[in-house]
């Protein structure tokens, strides 16, 4: 048999046809491309926390509840004590449990643009994009309603804010559509910390209501944790297939040990928020480029007609690591993604951008 047979008689054509989640090397780069927070710790926290890491015994299995990590979670988030909290090896992880619980005839529905995982993950399911609205980036709610009767999806996605465009979609539409809806709405707020909005407090309200945060963009994306709130029976069904022992011990201890130091956190957000306004201002002074208002820790910005590869590589030349977007074509033609770093780095990205504009142009 042939290589090409045997794969195909292998592998669902649908892993054949798609190509695996790369991410570009950073090496030697000011890596501005993955909404990290770009603060590392100060040296007495690094070492309470290595103090903490010492006692752990990696020689048995870690609690397969992370119970205490558990706890933590929803006490920092405010979740009532009625709703569940399962954790996840990052939120990606609980999007694919999520994907893998439904049936295979069963559809999915979210915004486009959006976080690209959630048609990644849907694999061999059916997936309806819904353009946003141009200009705003806001839900084109009549366009949601509509698809939501026709297709009748079991699990829509809204992150909130959104990424790639920053925006948080107006929250009137966001409960229209959750009371529309017949499946699960999964709110995705990976980006909150930045954004002051939430609908953690309408989880009592809404039975086919998720809540899903991460602690990657608050500063912990090495440590690969996510999680989701929601109704006991509802997160019964995720942990039925949840991999035992997901959540590792270096990361329940260590995230446990982070989220007591969370006004730590509080300060490189608000940081973060201070840098974002000024970032944004800078950009939109640019003859050529349009930026866009964000409520995350990253800036989607449009550049001018057909020149973003180049733009993007010129930039890259000159050190600076962003996200080129723009060969996704529809609303993202011409856009490319920074996150907003440390000062020094969001100037060195502004000067190779300006550098970059007056080279090209
Ligand atoms: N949701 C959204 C909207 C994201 O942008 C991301 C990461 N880029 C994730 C979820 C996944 O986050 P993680 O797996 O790091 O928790």
């Amino acid at each position: 048999m042939s290589e090409n047979n045997l794969l195909s008689s292998l592998f669902r054509k649908e892993v054949l046809a798609m190509s695996a989640y790369k991410v570009a090397d950073a090496t030697g780069l000011i890596k501005l491309d993955a909404m990290e927070n770009p603060y590392s710790w100060p040296e007495d926290i690094k070492k309470d926390w290595l103090e903490a890491l010492k006692d752990c015994p990696l020689n048995r299995y870690p609690d397969p509840e992370a119970r205490h990590l558990t706890a933590t979670i929803k006490r920092l988030n405010n979740i009532p004590d009625q709703f569940d909290v399962l954790l996840g090896n990052g939120s990606d992880e609980i999007i694919q449990l999520l994907l893998m619980a439904l049936p295979s005839d069963a559809c999915v529905l979210a915004p486009d643009p959006g976080f690209v995982m959630y048609k990644q993950l849907s694999l061999c399911l059916g997936y309806h994009a819904i353009p946003l609205l141009e200009g705003s980036f806001d839900l084109d709610l009549p366009a949601m309603l509509d698809a939501i009767e026709r297709h009748q999806p079991s699990v829509i996605f809204l992150a909130y804010p959104n990424n790639p465009t920053g925006n948080l979609f107006s929250e009137a539409s966001v409960l229209d559509i959750i009371k529309a809806a017949k499946g699960l709405v999964v709110i995705d707020e990976a980006y909150a910390p930045f954004a002051d909005a939430s609908f953690i407090d309408s989880l009592g309200q809404y039975d086919n209501l998720l809540v899903m945060r991460t602690v990657s963009k608050l500063g912990l994306a090495g440590l690969r944790l996510g999680y989701i709130a929601g109704t006991p029976d509802l997160i019964e069904q995720l942990d039925k297939i949840r991999l035992p022992y997901n959540i590792n011990i270096l990361t329940q201890v260590s995230a446990n040990f982070a989220l007591s130091n969370k006004v730590l956190f509080d300060r490189q957000t608000q940081q973060i928020c201070a840098e974002r306004s000024i970032v944004f201002q800078r950009l939109n002074e640019l003859s050529g480029i349009t930026a866009y208002p964000s409520a995350a820790n990253f800036i989607l910005f449009k550049t001018p007609e057909n020149r973003a590869n180049e733009i993007f590589d010129s930039i890259k030349q000159q050190g600076v690591l962003i996200k080129n977007l723009s060969a996704q074509g529809g609303l993202l033609a011409d856009c490319l993604r920074v996150t907003i770093g440390k000062p020094e780095e969001n100037a060195a990205f502004l000067a190779a951008l300006t550098n970059s504009l007056n080279t090209l142009f």
